[in-house]
């Protein structure tokens, strides 16, 4: 599933592409994503002018002139391609597609856990989607003491409260696991214990590992491409995520006697770490 880093590569590809442009043709070829576009979904964007290309959380948010924002989640499996025109035959599963004087955008979803839709701009911090989301933890004021005071008294696993999107956003299994690492901290490790110097030292390690991912294109296991269809890499610098037995960058041990990285199941989901440097 597309974290942040993955959602920022393709919030930087459309930016580069979309911004200033006139949207001229938009097609839908299925209604019936996660959530049902709305019926009068072309009739809104087209002739729209993207002023902009921004994110929060997982979410892509592309600001129209007229107010109106066209909000995209990539859900499990969701794509963004981008074309010079003239582009080449749609493919199955390219739900909506979108054009501009020289480009074409698909979004492509064969599962359609992602969805699409148009929120008023000055509406957007009270949606649904929005109200309850945490910080964003490449914000500047994403610090120490602001990061202690979103985990202070609570009784969960740091995996389970770095996964809820409530306490910080954006997010998911892969960067968890790595800040963790990177920190030195077990994802069993009660979420309210990480304070002080702590907590500190844990932004930071979730700040640095965003900004290596996103500066390698962010990670293709599966299903993330860049919109041009390039893969990020990342993955080929995981120091523990879906590593298990292997022996953490660094370690000296005998992985042989030890067991090396561990993968652990939290709330459903796997978590790896190294129970020697994270404590
Ligand atoms: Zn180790």
């Amino acid at each position: 599933m597309p974290e942040l880093p993955e959602v920022e590569t393709v919030r930087r590809a459309l930016a580069r592409a979309l911004s200033g442009q006139r949207l001229s043709h938009v097609h839908v070829r299925r209604h019936d994503l996660r959530v049902p576009l709305p019926r009068d979904f072309v009739r809104r964007l087209e002739s729209r002018r993207v002023r902009k290309v921004a994110r929060r959380a997982k979410f892509l948010l592309v600001h129209l002139d007229g107010g109106e924002v066209l909000v995209a989640h990539l859900g499990m499996s969701g794509r963004m391609r981008l074309f010079k025109k003239p582009a080449p035959k749609a493919e199955r599963h390219d739900h909506v597609e979108i054009e501009t004087g020289t480009r074409v955008l698909r979004f492509n979803d064969p599962r359609r856990f992602g969805l699409m839709a148009l929120v008023r701009k000055d509406k957007l911090d009270e949606h649904k989607w929005f109200r309850a989301l945490g910080p964003e933890p490449l914000a500047k004021d994403f610090t120490g003491p602001r990061l202690a005071e979103r985990l202070k008294g609570r009784k969960i696993s740091l995996k389970a409260a770095l996964m809820d999107q409530r306490i910080v956003a954006g997010l998911g299994n892969i960067y968890v696991s790595e800040a963790m690492f990177r920190a030195g901290l077990s994802p069993r490790r009660r979420a309210g214990s990480v304070q002080g110097a702590l907590a500190g030292k844990f932004a930071r390690a979730i700040k640095s590992v965003l900004r290596a991912a996103i500066a390698a294109g962010g990670s293709s296991l599966r299903d993330h491409r860049r919109p041009s269809g390039e893969l990020g890499y990342f993955q080929h610098h995981f120091a523990v995520y879906g590593r298990a037995g292997e022996r953490c960058p660094g370690c000296t041990c005998d992985v042989k006697k030890t067991g090396g990285i561990k993968r652990l199941v939290q709330g459903g989901r796997a978590t790896f770490y190294c129970p020697r440097k994270q404590k």
